[in-house]
C-alpha cells in the first residue's frame, strides 16, 4: 500500500513537473495579456535584453502596418506536431490585422528541434513559403544549432524586415536587383504597393508627350511616372507580335512598325534612363518624395537625345533608301535604331561621368557615394529595358567605385591614427536609438568608424536609394512611410480625380494626409480603391487568421 502511494505521489509530481514545460495551445502565455509585447518566452530561452530589443523592433514593424509578428519559444509541446501547433496558436491568438491578415508566427520548440513560421493570408505574397524557409536556413538555424537563440531571433527578424521592406531577405548580401526591380514583380503585388494614381494613369509609352511641362503637370508630385512601370511589359507585348509581323514580308508596313516600336521604346528609355526633373513644391502639402524616387544629380530628361536619335535615324534611313537603294524593312529599321542607341548610351554615360567629376571634385567620399548611389539606382532599371552588356559593365565599375569610396580609410582628426570601421553587429552601441530604427527600416545604413587611441568616433549615413521611405518633416529621420492611399473622387474621362495618402513616421508621432491628383482617364482603364489599416492595439493581437502558409525547419 505504501509503495502504491509512493508511486502515485512520484507520478503526480512528475506529471506536475512535466506539465510546467509541456505547453498546449491554450496555456502558452499570451504576451498581449502579460504586459504587452510580441514575444512569449516562458522558459527564458531568450535573454531579457534580447526580448526588450526585439519587442521594440516588432512594435515598429507592427505600427508600420507591414506585419504583426509573434515570437514563441517553448521547451516542449509534448507529443503535439509543431506545424499543427503553430497553426492552432496563430488562430487562437488571432495574430495579424483583421483586414490585411499580416500576421506571422515564429515558433521554436526546443525538444522537438523544430522552428516553424506560420503566415497570415495577407503576408503570403511578400513572404512566400520558400522565403520563410530560406530565412530559417540562412539566418536562424545556424545560430540555433549553437544554442544561440538570441542571435538566431535577432538575425531572423532582420531578415524578415528586409524581406518586407525591400523584398530581399538576404540583408547582408549584395542585393539582387531582380528581386527589387518592380517591373519584374508580379502584377498584383505591384498594385498593392502602389498608390491609385498610377493604376489610373495612362499606360502606353506612346502617349507620352514630348513637352516636359505638360508631362509633369499630368503627373502627381511624389510618384513615379507611369511609363517607368508599364514600359517593360509593353515592350515585350509589342515585340512579340512585331516579330511575327516581319515574317509576312510586308516591307513598308513592318518598317513603319519597327519605327513606331522604337519610338515607344525610346520614350520609355528616356523616362527611366534619364530620370525626370521634378519641380519640388515646398511647404506642408508637398507629397513626401520616397528615397527611391529622389532625383539624381547627373541624369536629366534626355529630350534632346530622344530628338537626336530619331532625327539621325530618319536621315540615315533616307540616305540608305534614296542614295544606296536599300530595302527598308523591319530588320533595317530595327538594327539601325539599335546601333544608334548603343552609340547614344555610350555618349550618355560619358556625359554622366563628366558631370559627376565636375560636381563631385571637391566633395568628400561620403557625399560622392550618395550621389553615385542615386545615379546607379536610376541606371539599374535601364539595364533591364535595354540589356546591353556594356551598361552592366559600366554599372559594375560604378559599384566598384562606390565600394572604394565607402571603405576608404579615414584618419582620426585628433591624433591622426587610422580609424577602423566597426562590423555591423557592433555598431548599434554607437548609434542613436532613432538611427537604429532607420537601419531596421532599411532606410539608412550607418557605418561607424572608431579611433583606437582616443575615443573619437565618426558616424556616416548611407541612404538606401531603393527605400520607399521618405524624410520625416518633423524629426528629419528617413522614417516616413506611406500608410494608406484612399481615392476620394474617381477620375473620369472628363475630369481628374483625387485622393488622400496618409504618411506616418515610425520614429516620432508625425502623421499627415497628403492630397494627390488622379489624372483624367483616357480610355477604359479604371482604378480600384483600396485601403489598408494598421493595427496598433497593445492589449490584444489584431484579429487575423492564418492562411496556412509558412515553413518549418529542423535542426
Ligand atoms: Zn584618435
Ligand atoms: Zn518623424
Amino acid at each position: 500500500m505504501r509503495n502504491v502511494l509512493y508511486l502515485l505521489l512520484v507520478s503526480l509530481l512528475m506529471s506536475c513537473a512535466g506539465q510546467k514545460t509541456k505547453y498546449s495551445v491554450e496555456d502558452v502565455p499570451d504576451p498581449k495579456k502579460n504586459g504587452g509585447g510580441y514575444i512569449s518566452n516562458p522558459d527564458h530561452l531568450l535573454s531579457d535584453g534580447t526580448v526588450g530589443s526585439l519587442n521594440e523592433k516588432l512594435s515598429a514593424l507592427d505600427k508600420s502596418g507591414k506585419a504583426q509578428v509573434a515570437m514563441v519559444l517553448l521547451k516542449s509541446i509534448g507529443e503535439n506536431e509543431p506545424t499543427d501547433f503553430a497553426h492552432k496558436l496563430f488562430n487562437y491568438w488571432k495574430i495579424g490585422d483583421t483586414a490585411t491578415n499580416n500576421g506571422l508566427l515564429v515558433l521554436l520548440v526546443e525538444d522537438a528541434h523544430r522552428l516553424v513560421f506560420e503566415t497570415g493570408k495577407g503576408l503570403e505574397g511578400e513572404m512566400p513559403d520558400v522565403i520563410c524557409f530560406r530565412i530559417q536556413q540562412d539566418y536562424m538555424i545556424p545560430y540555433i544549432k549553437n544554442g544561440n537563440y538570441d542571435q538566431a531571433f535577432g538575425e531572423g527578424l532582420k531578415s524578415v524586415s528586409a524581406q518586407l521592406y525591400s523584398g530581399n531577405y538576404a540583408f547582408d548580401k549584395d542585393i539582387q536587383p531582380e528581386v527589387e526591380d518592380r517591373s519584374l514583380m508580379h502584377e498584383d503585388t505591384r498594385q498593392q504597393s502602389e498608390p491609385q494614381g498610377l493604376v489610373a494613369a495612362p499606360a502606353a509609352p506612346a502617349e507620352i508627350t514630348t513637352d516636359p511641362n505638360e508631362a509633369e503637370a499630368a503627373m502627381p508630385t511624389g510618384m513615379s511616372p507611369p511609363e517607368s512601370i508599364a514600359a517593360p511589359e509593353s515592350f515585350v507585348d509589342r515585340l512579340s507580335p512585331a516579330i511575327d509581323y516581319s515574317k509576312t514580308g510586308d516591307f513598308s508596313g513592318s518598317a513603319f512598325f519597327a519605327g513606331f516600336l522604337w519610338l515607344a521604346l525610346s520614350a520609355a528609355m528616356m523616362s527611366v534612363f534619364f530620370g525626370k526633373r521634378r519641380k519640388q513644391k515646398k511647404g506642408e502639402d508637398a507629397m513626401p518624395v520616397k528615397m527611391k524616387d529622389m532625383p539624381n544629380d547627373f541624369l536629366r530628361p534626355g529630350l534632346a537625345g530622344l530628338f537626336l536619335i530619331h532625327a539621325t535615324a530618319i536621315v540615315a534611313l533616307a540616305y540608305l533608301f534614296f542614295k544606296k537603294g536599300w530595302t527598308i524593312n523591319f530588320l533595317t529599321v530595327f538594327v539601325g535604331y539599335y546601333i544608334l542607341w548603343v552609340l547614344f548610351i555610350h555618349l550618355a554615360v560619358l556625359v554622366i561621368f563628366i558631370r559627376a567629376k565636375k560636381a563631385l571634385g571637391d566633395k568628400d567620399s561620403h557625399e560622392q557615394w550618395q550621389s553615385y548611389a542615386r545615379t546607379a539606382h536610376k541606371l539599374r532599371t535601364a539595364k533591364y529595358i535595354f540589356p546591353l552588356p556594356f551598361l552592366w559593365f559600366y554599372l559594375a565599375g560604378l559599384k566598384r567605385r562606390m565600394d572604394r569610396l565607402r571603405n576608404e580609410p579615414h584618419d582620426c582628426p585628433n591624433c591622426s591614427h587610422p580609424l577602423h570601421k566597426l562590423a555591423e553587429k557592433d555598431e548599434d552601441v554607437y548609434l542613436k536609438k532613432e538611427q537604429v530604427i532607420e537601419e531596421d527600416l532599411m532606410a539608412v545604413d550607418y557605418d561607424v568608424w572608431k579611433c583606437d587611441t582616443c575615443d573619437y568616433k565618426l558616424v556616416l549615413d548611407y541612404t538606401n536609394v531603393r527605400s520607399a521611405m521618405s524624410e520625416c518633416p518633423h524629426c528629419s529621420y528617413i522614417s516616413l512611410e506611406c500608410k494608406q492611399s484612399v481615392t476620394k473622387k474617381r477620375a473620369t474621362t472628363r475630369e481628374a480625380g483625387w485622393g488622400v495618402t496618409t504618411y506616418a513616421c515610425a520614429i516620432c508621432s508625425y502623421k499627415h494626409d497628403y492630397r494627390f491628383v488622379i489624372p483624367r482617364i483616357s480610355e477604359s482603364s479604371s482604378s480600384s480603391s483600396s485601403s489598408s489599416s494598421s493595427s496598433s492595439s497593445s492589449s490584444s493581437w489584431g484579429g487575423g487568421s492564418s492562411g496556412g502558409g509558412g515553413a518549418s525547419s529542423s535542426w
